[in-house]
């Protein structure tokens, strides 16, 4: 029998598997094998997945800076798709609608549209894109609308179209005809009656109407449990059990199981949306276009800092210097850092103090200079097209 450092539940060793405390979306890939542990149980790994980091990435404004660095590393010379951005529920209302069901907008890189008719999920109701469980199994439509831009780069168009929504159960349909190609060579389906008629509302309406309203969902506790869950895994990984036991550890926990409505844990966290703030460690501790998360030593003990893009900063306490000896401060060391760009497949560890070198430019990193450089020659392609 172990204990899961999660749920704190004692249960036999084959419940267990192995956890990367830092997901992949920030980085998990390139962090040190010491940010792995296997004293998590399999139900909070799968859960903690869908309710947790998913509740994170998947929030509107997370999810955006997120897609939005693909569109920064993109090569006009190779053919690629983007991704599409979710502009949240439109105010349209297509034919045989059903109460439970949401009609979300999303927008591809030349102004293409995606009206997508799905199942709402309540309690996840923040989520862009909805359940993510939910849309892997069940049946939903998403119509497809070229823009005039689309002609701009057609190839762009025609391979973000196929790969929007690639792993959902979603019945694509194009809604234009496009003359010398096949939509069902590249995912779409034959439409039936229905998507007939839906096609001929999409087109009535946004050619009638001048605005469509979107609204998009926010949740505005949205990270705390996933900042808790970073810092309860970062501090076991690297203090071991002892750190279990400490009184910060217990809020660390009730974080983690935070429930709307509930008061709030006395953990030390923050974010520059929430706060009013100098933008300074946004500047320091974040590169743009990526995920950056840093493991930093701070008076009062250990904290991390997680950046997006140079844009959205969190900070978060992981453990305090009461409950921490020399041995453990060792393992702290300067901090670490790990770069992460999820779209290129490429990720940098470094420590804090080179990092802030590179970053007030007194050390050249080559890594970071080749990405950068690659992301500079291509950057107003956008803009001039
Ligand atoms: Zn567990």
């Amino acid at each position: 029998m172990r204990e899961c450092i999660y749920c704190r539940n004692q249960k036999d060793d084959d419940e267990f598997t192995l956890e990367h405390v830092l997901p992949q979306f920030i980085g998990g890939a390139y962090a040190p094998d010491e940010l792995k542990t296997r004293d998590v149980c399999k139900k909070c790994n799968s859960n903690l997945g869908l309710f947790v980091d998913a509740g994170f990435e998947k929030s509107w404004l997370v999810h955006n800076h997120l897609k939005s660095a693909a569109h920064a590393f993109f090569n006009p010379e190779k053919p690629t798709g983007l991704p599409f951005v979710c502009m949240g529920s439109s105010d349209l209302q297509p034919p045989e609608m059903s109460d439970g069901e949401v009609c979300e907008l999303w927008l591809g890189p030349l102004g293409e549209r995606v009206y997508w008719i799905r199942e709402t999920d309540e309690r996840l109701y923040w989520y862009s894109g909805g359940n993510p469980r939910t849309v892997k199994k069940k049946k939903s439509r998403a119509y497809f609308i070229f823009s005039e831009r689309s002609n701009k780069n057609i190839v762009l168009s025609w391979l973000s179209f196929k790969e929007c929504f690639e792993g959902k159960k979603v019945k694509k349909i194009m809604c234009s005809t496009v003359e010398g190609a096949d939509p069902l060579k590249i995912g779409f389906s034959n439409p039936d009656e229905l998507d007939h008629e839906r096609i001929n509302y999409f087109f009535t309406h946004t050619r009638q109407n001048e605005r469509e309203v979107g609204s998009a969902a926010m949740y505005l506790h949205y990270d705390i449990r996933f900042l808790a869950k970073i810092a309860i895994g970062v501090s076991y990984c690297l203090f071991g059990k002892k750190i279990l036991n400490t009184d910060y550890m217990q809020e660390l926990n009730k974080a983690l199981w935070y429930r709307q409505g509930e008061e709030l844990p006395n953990v030390n966290f923050g974010s520059n949306l929430r706060s009013k703030d100098d933008g300074l460690l946004s500047e320091m501790l974040g590169c743009e276009n990526a995920v950056t998360l840093t493991l930093l030593p701070n008076p009062v003990g250990l904290g991390i800092n997680l950046n997006i893009s140079s844009s959205l900063n969190w900070v978060a306490q992981c453990a305090l210097n009461e409950d921490l000896d020399d041995e453990d401060l060792q393992k702290i060391g300067n901090g670490l850092v790990i770069v992460s760009f999820k779209t290129l497949q490429k990720g940098i560890a470094l420590e804090y103090p080179d990092f802030l070198a590179y970053k007030i430019g007194s050390y050249q990193h080559d890594g970071l200079n080749e990405i950068y450089n690659q992301m500079g020659k291509h950057k107003d392609y956008f803009k001039n097209l």
